[in-house]
């Protein structure tokens, strides 16, 4: 059975995935807004793995015999400034979301939960590619000013992201 403190931060974090999940959907849709549709695929395949971690979190609880207590999710972010400040968002975001797995470990570590320490692992891993991925965008982002021509090749490019569901690949 699954200890108290790590339940409650389990609940807390599908939560936040949640939270997650719907604020790259209002990115999706504020991109949708600009005509940026390959900005707004990518952040429609992000709410995609987002949701697809709040998935990963519920099944671990109910898996560990605990119950899963969901939340309300706070209000998100429906206005933005240009492609720079949404990526800018997104950085920031995730550094948020390390802080917050990471604090997850040191919970299981506290309390010798080493089952909840191996499944975190997955999550610290996904969170450095994660960072990667939004520091690359966002250089890119800022060498062609987040605006004119360079834009476009970008929207194209990032058009062409594919989701893979962390639930079904092994
Ligand atoms: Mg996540």
């Amino acid at each position: 059975m699954i200890k108290k403190e790590v339940l409650e931060a389990l609940n807390n974090q599908i939560n936040a995935e949640t939270y997650s999940a719907y604020m790259y959907l209002s990115m999706a849709a504020h991109f949708e807004h600009m005509g940026l549709s390959g900005f707004a695929h990518w952040m429609k395949v992000q709410y995609q793995e987002e949701s697809a971690h709040a998935i990963k979190f519920f099944n671990y609880v109910t898996g560990r015999g605990g119950r899963v207590m969901l939340k309300a999710v706070d209000q998100v972010p429906v206005d933005f400034d240009g492609v720079v400040d949404i990526f800018e968002k997104t950085l920031a975001h995730e550094n948020h979301v390390t802080s917050l797995i990471n604090n997850l470990m040191d919970i299981s570590i506290a309390v010798s939960d080493h089952a909840s320490q191996s499944f975190f692992k997955w999550f610290v891993d996904e969170q450095v590619e994660e960072e990667a991925n939004v520091e690359k965008i966002l250089a890119t982002l800022k060498l062609i000013n987040g605006e004119g021509n360079g834009v476009f090749m970008m929207d194209r490019e990032l058009g062409q992201r594919v989701f893979v569901d962390p639930n079904v690949v092994a």
